[in-house]
Order: structure tokens, then sequence, then C-alpha cells
């Protein structure tokens, strides 16, 4: 079985991302394989734009920059550099598939919450990633047991 050489990370930059990320930082470093991480910002059209006539190209750009901020401090802690740190705009999924294609990944690195049966256990977004993933998925589970 060959190493994964190149892994990427979803992250959404929150306290529990941080565990998920140390297992993606200590895989990579094992495997000797590149880490990049992925942030994925929702445009809030999606969730108000048909509802709430307004332009939220300000709040947008905001949301982005404080992105920008929080993924590089957390980039840091894992020397990662710039061109590994990704910050796109759309459905986290759709966008997680999209980078892991481009960049020839092996391994994606998601969290996920273990609750109660096998859709709360994966998450909406874990569940979304496995689902159509053309590589291997770890579901690193974070939060409450
Ligand atoms: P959730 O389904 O929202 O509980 O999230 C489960 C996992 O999906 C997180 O631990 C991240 O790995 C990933 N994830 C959630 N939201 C995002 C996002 N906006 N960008 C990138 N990854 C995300």
């Amino acid at each position: 079985m060959s190493n994964y050489q190149t892994i990427l990370l979803a992250t959404d930059l929150s306290d529990e991302g941080e565990q998920v990320a140390q297992k993606a930082a200590a895989i990579a470093t094992a495997e000797n394989a590149a880490l990049h991480m992925i942030h994925v910002i929702e445009p809030l059209s999606f969730a108000y734009g048909g509802d709430i006539p307004m332009d939220f190209s300000g709040i947008q750009d905001e949301i982005q920059s404080q992105a920008e901020a929080q993924i590089a401090e957390f980039a840091a802690k894992y020397a990662l550099p710039k061109e590994n740190q990704h910050i796109v705009i759309g459905r986290a999924e759709n966008e997680i598939h999209s980078l892991a294609e481009a960049l020839n990944a092996d391994l994606v690195v998601v969290g996920s919450h273990g609750r109660h049966g096998i859709a709360l256990l994966l998450g909406s977004t874990a569940n979304g990633v496995l689902h159509g993933a053309t590589c291997d998925v770890l579901a690193v589970r974070v939060g409450e047991s």
C-alpha cells in the first residue's frame, strides 16, 4: 500500500477543528505528505439572498478577511505556507471535493460529531464530503461523545 502524498484538511476554523487539524498534521508528518487546508465560506446570499433585499458584498468581504486571518493563524501552527491555505466561497462539500480533485489529494480529513445514528454520527458536512469523494476520507470524531 502506498503512502498518502497529498492530504486535504477541511476546517471550520473552530476549537473542535483544532483536534481534527492535529490528526491531519500527524498523518502528514508520518506519511511525509503535503498538507493543505480548506475553509469554505457559504455566501450570505445562499441563506438570505431571496428574502432580504440587501447588498451583502461588504459583509461578505469582512467575513473573507476574518477567515483569511484565522486560517493563517491556524496554518502557522503547522508551518503551512500560504499556497497550502485555501479560502473558497461556495457550498462546503462541493468546494472540498473540487479542491481535493484539483490537488489530486489522496486523503481528505474532516471532523464528525458522534451522537446518534449514522447521519448524526457523520454530521452533515462530513456526510456530504464522504459521499462523492474520489479518494479516502478520514472522519475524526470531535465534540461530545
Ligand atoms: P459539521 O457537519 O458542520 O458538523 O462539520 C463537520 C466537519 O466538516 C468539520 O469538522 C470540518 O472538517 C468540515 N467543515 C464544516 N464546515 C466547513 C467549512 N465551512 N469549511 C471547511 N470544512 C468544513
